[in-house]
């Protein structure tokens, strides 16, 4: 059974200088439009998908989907739950930026059945989202959090980004001691890589701006988990860390690369082995849709092998690992026999471990996870 569906919401107040993500700055007279063929893209996933879809989490991601009017994004929900089966107690999911939400928008949110909202915060130094591009400010993010709560939403994620230009462990930690202030039940931490073709690559490029050596990525790093776990917040990812019971369900379905259905311009669905992504230009992802063309761009089918590794290198990334019987029933593959001496060697370093029925990194092998996720690829 499917159980979780992405909706791609393609709009954004400005464009990050970093940002490769498929999202648009302004382009306000498309809103409409795109809502309506989106729409007809949640009718037709849901005729071919029906009878093998039993939904328990949606999130609708982007972009920044509060800079649509909340009667859009309450009516596209209400679409899908009418639409495909659902469980009862589902996880509904939206990403906010600071400066696009307000009490009512939040209210009218929380409403329409959403109850989790990921807050895309990334710093709470000025300078620092200056540098970013960031169309908000550090009061701004605190504001809408605090919104977000009296609002009525119990599930409160935030984002943070490191690594920043610029960035040195104090200011790091100021902007985690603030984030942690707040008392998020989720915490999402993910390092700035650099994106070719972006502002800030070519910023990077040119000696304007500086990115913060290895030894300040390994001791934030530290930080993050010694700091979190004082904060009861325990991490559960790479990159993720949450209350006990907050884990983001969506997320782990992604990590543990079961199949999801996706809708909208740019978003990239998975069933069975199959990646399939839409057209990114909204306007030509509307054209698509509405003249019943395919919409869909590019595609990929992945191996049995190919798909175990995913597998393997996705679940990695998560604290409790990669479940050796889950693996074996749905590939028939053991994963001590394919990796043979890899594993073996990984294992005599202290790198992973077996525990119990999971494969997982130990925590000195969570420091050099890139490698040994490259390792096993
Ligand atoms: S808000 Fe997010 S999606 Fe939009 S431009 Fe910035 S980083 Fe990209």
């Amino acid at each position: 059974m499917i159980s979780s569906l992405y909706l791609h919401i393609p709009f954004c107040h400005t464009k990050c200088q970093y940002c490769s993500f498929s999202s648009w700055q302004g382009r306000n007279n498309l809103h409409l439009p795109y809502v309506v063929s989106l729409k007809k893209e949640i009718e037709r996933t849901a005729q071919s998908t029906r009878d093998r879809v039993q939904l328990k989490t949606i999130f609708f991601g982007g972009g920044t989907p509060t800079v649509l009017e909340p009667q859009y994004l309450a009516e596209i929900l209400g679409l899908c739950k009418s639409l495909f089966p659902c469980e009862e107690d589902m996880e509904i999911s939206f990403e906010a930026n600071p400066g696009t939400i307000n009490l009512k928008k939040l209210e009218a949110l929380r409403v329409a059945g959403f109850n989790r909202i990921s807050v895309g915060v990334q710093s709470f130094i000025s300078d620092e989202l200056r540098i970013l591009g960031r169309s908000h400010t550090p009061q701004q993010a605190i504001d809408g959090i605090e919104m977000a709560s009296a609002a009525g939403f119990e599930n409160i994620s935030l984002d943070l980004m490191y690594g920043l230009c610029g960035q040195d462990i104090e200011s790091w930690k100021e902007s985690l001691d603030t984030a942690l202030s707040l008392n998020p039940n989720h915490l999402s931490m993910y390092q700035l890589t650099i994106e070719e073709g972006t502002p800030m690559a070519e910023r990077v490029d040119q000696g304007i701006l500086h990115l913060p050596d290895d030894e300040v990525i390994v001791a934030i790093d530290e930080l993050n988990i010694t700091e979190c776990e004082k904060a009861g917040l325990a991490m559960y990812e790479i990159s993720n860390y949450a209350q006990p019971g907050y884990e983001c369900l969506h997320n782990i379905n992604y990590w543990r690369n079961e199949s999801y259905l996706a809708v909208g311009a740019g978003a990239v669905s998975y069933i069975d082995g199959k990646r399939e992504r839409r057209y990114a230009d909204p306007a030509e992802y509307c054209l698509k849709v509405d003249g019943d063309s395919n919409h869909i761009v590019e595609s990929e089918e992945l191996g049995l092998e190919e798909s175990f590794r995913e597998t393997v290198i996705m679940s990695l990334r998560m604290t409790e690992g990669v479940s050796t019987p889950r693996l074996s029933a749905r590939y028939r593959i053991d994963i001590v026999e394919y990796y043979g001496e890899i594993l073996t060697d990984l294992i005599r370093k202290g790198l992973v471990e077996l525990a119990g029925e999971h494969l997982r990194l130990t925590p000195a092998g969570r420091i050099y996870s890139n490698i040994i996720l490259a390792e096993l690829v």
